[in-house]
């Protein structure tokens, strides 16, 4: 299998390739030549989260060899993605059961393992530059925590993120290293475009970074929405196939779901769920594409006003195809409140913001069909929202508690390259 660029104007490259890059040379995001058809995926009750993923990501990734394949997924997807049911229609897929309890973790524990299998093999090492605002650094540094041959930066503004974001970034150690800058997320992502231009430290290092248009965090998500419709058609095994509906910002899940259709999942269809961030379903009802300034909402890992991968989905169906295909509903904070009391008055069970938004449209959905929403992540990840919708707090799992006792360790660096520079290069 090639991956070639939605701009069209590079070269089809191998996974590996695409893996380094990121993105193509000519600017594009890398996309699967065509889909591999999955066959029918033997639905058995025994059947395991890990051979599901190797089944759905070898056809993709055809230069590691399956031994190889098969233990990088198994040690990426070392926790459960159980499905649950929340209403009558209403089933949930629970990706947060990772280290850092969101599904972002899927992604970066396989891209870290498929990276850290080539440099092994090449003798080569990977120094790896990311600027966060919060939630995507904590994912990339515990995905990336441990692996061989790679060095993680992770530069986050200095006081503008939560302390929960903090200690889970800062306090891992060894080849995670936090850097605290004096300044704004924007300095941040400067810095880190500055690193890529600075011939002081690129003669030197390979360098690379680690942004969620990565192929190599899009192909196990694509794989638990297979794992996701496999458990609905064994748990109840005479239901018509469910309507999936995602909980979106810059559309990457969104793109495994249907990604994970396009190759015979049993998934009627997706439906893209947005916060008041909502550029993709007003894309897809008046065929006009407006992005906009991000506006901040409960859902704050929603708020995307320029999802770069709806490039790969115009690729993958065309707009017409894609907006015959796939619904989009955006939710207002006060509905999501609401829903969050909703839920839990009616089941228990405490949703996250970002959950909360799918739940309301999957609401929406006929009580004919299923509805399938990816939990994003943990409620207690967002204790503030839970308080003001619930009036009450939820546990808090061992795996946040823990991080908020241990030792942070973090550089602190000026907003400069100067500074940026030195700390690259002293550990080489
Ligand atoms: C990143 C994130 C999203 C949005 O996912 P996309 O792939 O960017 O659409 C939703 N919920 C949570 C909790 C997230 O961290």
């Amino acid at each position: 299998m090639k991956f070639v660029s939605v701009v069209g104007s590079s070269p089809a490259v191998p996974f590996r390739d695409a893996l380094f890059a990121g993105l193509a040379p000519d600017g594009g995001l890398y996309v699967p030549e065509h889909l591999p058809p999955v066959h029918q995926m033997r639905v058995s009750p025994d059947a395991d989260l890990s051979g599901v993923a190797l089944d759905v990501i070898a056809p993709f990734v055809d230069d590691i060899p399956g031994d190889a394949l098969a233990s990088i997924v198994s040690s990426a997807l070392t926790f459960p993605v159980p499905l649950t049911r929340l209403t009558e229609n209403i089933f949930l897929l629970e990706l947060f059961h990772g280290p850092t309890l969101a599904f972002k973790d899927v992604g970066a524990r396989f891209m870290a393992r498929a990276l850290g299998y080539f440099l092994e093999r090449e003798e080569e090492h990977l120094s790896l530059i990311v600027a966060t605002s919060g939630d995507t650094g904590s994912a990339v540094a515990h995905g990336f925590f441990g692996i061989p041959r790679i060095d993680v930066y992770v530069l986050y503004p200095s006081g503008k993120i939560s302390a929960l974001q903090e200690q889970q970034m800062t306090t891992l150690g060894g080849n995670i290293h936090a850097v605290e800058v004096d300044g704004t997320f924007d300095d941040c992502q400067r810095l880190v475009k500055e690193t890529f231009r600075t011939r002081a430290i690129t003669s030197r290092k390979r360098i690379t970074t680690a942004n969620s248009i990565n192929v190599g965090r899009l192909l196990p998500q694509v794989a638990y929405y297979y794992w996701g419709a496999a458990q609905l058609q064994l748990q109840r095994p005479k239901t018509d196939a469910p309507v999936l509906v995602v909980p979106s910002g810059n559309l990457g899940n969104l793109t495994a779901a249907m990604y994970a259709r396009g190759m015979g999942a049993e998934i009627t269809r997706c439906m893209a769920a947005t916060n008041a961030n909502d550029v993709v379903p007003r894309f897809l009802s008046t065929g006009q594409l407006e992005t906009r300034q991000s506006i901040s909402t409960y859902s704050n890992a929603m708020d995307v006003g320029n999802p770069s991968n709806l490039a790969r989905l115009r690729h993958l169906l065309g707009d017409d195809q894609l907006r015959a295909d796939l619904r989009g509903m955006s939710v207002t904070d006060e509905d999501t409140l609401d829903e969050m009391r909703r839920t839990f008055e009616q089941t228990g069970v405490v949703l996250d913001p970002h959950t909360a938004v799918g739940v309301r449209v999957a609401r929406s959905v006929p009580a004919t069909s299923p509805a399938i929403v990816p939990a994003t992540a943990h409620p207690a990840k967002f204790p503030d929202v839970v308080q003001r919708a619930i009036a009450q707090s939820v546990p808090v799992p061992p795996a946040l508690s823990d991080a908020m006792k241990k030792k942070k360790r973090s550089v602190r660096v000026k907003a400069s390259m100067e500074a940026i520079t030195e700390l690259l290069l002293a550990s080489s």
